[in-house]
């Protein structure tokens, strides 16, 4: 067997550990005599499943009984809807434009609410994260938005805005669990699970419970109400019963290797060796201002389009994959999340040096 060096940004790398166990599990379930995918998701087995991986979820997160754990389907994607449909009161909201991903968020809330642009680094082709005071929020907004990690431009909040009273809702699916997490500060986290948790299809929602509300438009779709989620234990139909189940097995794994601030302590190892390679190359340079650097994906290129492309084919000679940058942006991207080990980060590097050294002065 001959895993490669996997940098996806999505769906991406789970542990190994996890990947032997659920293999060891798949065809019988502990002694169940069947799959987790061929379960009912109302069978005790099951029920089991869910209700550990909660408790496990709020174990590594610290999330307290006043907020609600919910799993649901959509991805990130189909919360950039339901959160305005379910949070608008006063029908405002205001958001931070950092990228791809915050600007959908905006555009998608504005069907429902008066969405406004508080601050955008767009000017600065995302490079950055954009500056703002607290006075810039309204405070008789219904939420504030923002897209706490930038999946496509490598940046990422290192200080959460102060919203005052106004709940912060935060897009977290590619920095999810990746480092401790102080749950009082938001008012919503939500959350596609192929990034950093587990596969695609769960997404996860961690809300304030006060917010989730009952009298919504008698015409919202009843799926798409956070409070028939909550009122059913994330159970009102079929729940994606093996995503869950896998997701459960990494947060198991993520706690037996110290919890977050192990997972933080890994994941700055991973992107400090990254990064400071790139800070001595003299071909490759990263993209994102230093000051709004992420800690999972690192976007860098040598500005020649043939040398990135060159790049990607000898880094995949050696097993490394997926780092080829987002559609839109061009250069490379290394997604370091959770999953990834240093060994990959190092591979990495080592090739990043030796394709340096291959250019002709
Ligand atoms: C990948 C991604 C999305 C889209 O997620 P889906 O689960 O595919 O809907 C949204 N926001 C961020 C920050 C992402 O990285």
């Amino acid at each position: 067997m001959t895993r490669i060096h996997n940098f996806s940004a999505g769906p991406a790398t789970l542990p190994l550990e996890v990947l032997e166990t659920a293999a060891q599990e798949l065809v019988d379930y502990q002694g169940n005599g069947l799959s987790v995918m061929e379960m009912s998701h109302r069978s005790s087995a099951y029920e089991a499943i869910i209700k550990q991986t909660e408790r496990d979820i709020r174990t590594l997160a610290n999330i307290p009984e006043d907020y609600a754990v919910l799993f649901l389907q959509g991805g990130a994607t189909l919360q950039f809807s339901m959160v305005p449909m379910n949070l608008s009161v006063k029908g405002k909201a205001d958001f931070l434009i950092t990228g791809h991903w915050a600007q959908k968020a905006a555009q998608e809330a504005q069907k429902y609410t008066d969405a406004r642009v508080i601050a955008s680094s767009e000017d600065l082709q995302f490079t950055a994260i954009p500056t703002f005071s607290a006075q810039d929020f309204r405070n008789d907004a219904d939420y504030v938005h923002i897209c706490e990690n930038n999946t496509i431009y490598g940046t990422q909040f290192h200080a959460l805005p102060d919203t005052g009273k106004v709940p912060l809702v935060a897009d977290q699916s590619s920095c999810i669990f990746s480092k401790p997490l102080d749950i009082a500060r938001y008012g919503l986290i939500y959350t596609g699970a192929q990034k950093n948790i587990g596969p695609a299809g769960l997404t996860l929602v961690i809300i304030r419970k006060d917010l989730i509300r009952k009298d919504l438009p008698e015409a919202t779709p009843l799926l798409l109400r956070y409070d028939t989620h909550l009122g059913s234990d994330s159970m009102y139909n079929t729940p994606p019963t093996y995503a869950i189940y896998i997701t459960g097995l990494v947060v198991r794994w993520l706690l037996d290797n110290g919890g977050l601030e192990a997972a933080r302590a890994r994941n700055e190892k991973k992107a400090a060796l990254l990064y400071k390679t790139l800070d001595e190359s003299r071909l490759f340079r990263g993209t994102a201002d230093r000051g709004s650097r992420s800690l999972m994906n690192v976007t860098f290129l040598t500005g020649d389009e043939q040398k990135d492309a060159d790049f990607i084919k000898m880094a995949a000679k050696r097993g490394i994959q997926g780092i080829k940058g987002y559609r839109t942006v061009g250069g490379m991207r290394a997604s370091l999340y959770n999953a990834l080990p240093y060994e990959a980060v190092e591979a990495l590097c080592e090739a990043m040096k030796d394709f340096e050294r291959e250019q002709p002065c």
